[in-house]
């Protein structure tokens, strides 16, 4: 059935080899894949199963009633996958062919679909598994992202593209220390990739280190940044490992650039930069006119080369951030605007935060204009603004504002309808994306220019 029909299929689950066999299955297929995980709530499921056009359903775990009524009402059927091969498929395949559609948040309050092609991936991995001389065969990579992630291609990829073991952290076992943690020391773990967050999370314990351990040889990071003093802390306590940052969007197949972080770099600057991009791929900064900005100057970060995705899938509304810009050597060519705030200086990029709304809240990438978007649309509300609260400069919760006429002009905490409003959008939203702090006001508050007033709401809260 996969075989004989087209269109994207979703693969459905959580950290299951059936997951991965749905992937390969897809890639062999020539179908692109639409990774779905267990946590994606059934309102979002819809609009994914919508943008991208699935036609068909792999399950890799049995599925609550809801969502396969759902699907079936979709008129998508459900496929089952034979087991497929290695990943020799990335070199073989049409480079045009789109392998699999990750979806991120977008800020008009419907997901967004980020198709990523074959001869993307298969750039991506080649440059990412060569510069870190993966040994074939005998290498333990550490999934800890979910596979609706684009991180975990990195970790899915190098390891089966090396022959290795992929050693899977299902959320589950996340929550639970004592176990993840005898899971991991049990392990022979040779890369760990994660999000700087999760290491934080593992540093917390004291056993964490070269002891527990012993065959790491590497810590590659990405989605977010590395702090000079969780680089430190990884330094001593694996004194004999590499650690690398990488930096990249979804839009951009996981990571464009990279670079080892060793005591040499962390003793430069407060920021530590993101990395060389990888051959073939370039990174450069540009000003609000698109045209580049010196070297060393802060501007947006644009990247161009063969891991970009083509945009987004149906998507008409609105500049993309894909599109064609003015080249450093001259013409023009197609690029895409990250929406990071960064400069290349030396041919090192840094990246300092961003020209735009988006967050990243523990590794997960927010809009919060699509967050916004859905408590608008519940009845009453007449405004909603939200806003990161910072623990030690990093988004650590959400704060939301919420206008609505039953309230004064202060605002104030209503246990009740808070859990209202959360319960409402976890249809829509994953959990990660409910503000934890909601503050109810007749009206929020304005600048002179009309905007809410951002720094006032702030300040309402301790
Ligand atoms: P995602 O598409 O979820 O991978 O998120 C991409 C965004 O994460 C980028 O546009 C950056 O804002 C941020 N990001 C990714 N890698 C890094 C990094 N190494 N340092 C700082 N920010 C990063």
């Amino acid at each position: 059935a996969l075989r004989s029909g087209t269109g994207p299929v979703l693969v459905y689950g959580h950290k299951e080899s059936g997951m991965l066999v749905g992937f390969l299955g897809c890639l062999a297929a020539g179908r692109p894949y639409v990774p779905m995980d267990v946590s994606i709530p059934l309102g979002r499921i819809e609009r994914i199963a919508h943008i991208s056009g699935a036609t068909a359903v792999h399950f890799a775990r049995p599925a609550p009633a809801e969502i396969q009524q759902c699907l079936r009402n979709l008129g998508i059927i459900e496929v089952g996958v034979p087991e497929a091969g290695a990943a020799e498929y990335l070199a073989r395949e049409d480079p045009d062919r789109i392998a699999y559609i990750i979806f991120t948040s977008g800020s008009t309050g419907d997901p967004k679909g980020v198709p990523v092609r074959m001869g993307s991936l298969a750039h991506f991995v080649h440059w990412l598994s060569t510069e870190q001389r993966l040994v074939p065969g005998r290498e333990t990579v550490l999934n800890q992202a979910p596979f609706s992630f684009d991180l975990s291609v990195m970790d899915l990829y190098l390891s089966l593209t090396s022959g290795g073991t992929l050693l899977s952290l299902t959320a589950d076992l996340i929550a639970r220390p004592r176990d993840l943690f005898a899971r991991l020391y049990e392990s022979d773990l040779t890369v760990w990739v994660s999000t700087p967050s999760f290491v934080r999370f593992c540093l917390a314990d004291p056993a964490f280190g070269e002891l527990s351990l012993p065959n790491l040889k590497r810590l590659v990071f990405c989605g977010e940044t590395l702090s000079v003093a969780t680089a430190r802390a990884l330094l001593e306590r694996f004194p004999k490992a590499e650690i690398w940052n990488t930096y990249g969007p979804t839009e951009t197949t996981v990571a464009v650039t990279s670079l080892r972080i060793d005591e040499t770099i962390c003793a430069k600057g407060a920021v530590l930069p993101v990395g060389y991009p990888a051959e073939g791929m370039r990174v450069w900064a540009v000003g609000e006119d698109g045209y580049p900005v010196a070297g060393g100057e802060v501007g947006e970060l644009v990247i161009a080369g063969p891991q970009l995705s083509p945009g987004y899938l149906r998507r008409t509304d609105g500049p993309t951030g894909f599109g064609p810009l003015p080249n450093p050597g001259g013409g023009s060519v197609f690029a895409y605007r990250t929406g990071d705030r960064g400069h290349v200086t030396g041919g090192l990029v840094y990246c300092e935060g961003r020209v735009d709304r988006q967050v990243k809240l523990h590794g997960y990438r927010l809009e919060l204009d699509e967050i916004e978007h859905h408590i608008r649309a519940l009845p009453d509300v007449t405004d909603a603004a939200v806003l990161p609260m910072l623990r030690d400069g990093t988004a650590d919760y959400l704060a939301a504002f919420v206008g609505h006429p039953n309230y004064g002009d202060e605002p104030e905490e209503d246990f009740a309808r808070a859990q209202a409003i959360r319960q409402c959008l976890s249809s829509d939203l994953p959990a990660y994306a409910i503000p934890r702090v909601f503050r109810f006001v007749s009206a929020l508050p304005l600048t002179a220019n009309g905007k809410v007033d951002r720094g006032r709401l702030a300040r309402w809260l301790p």
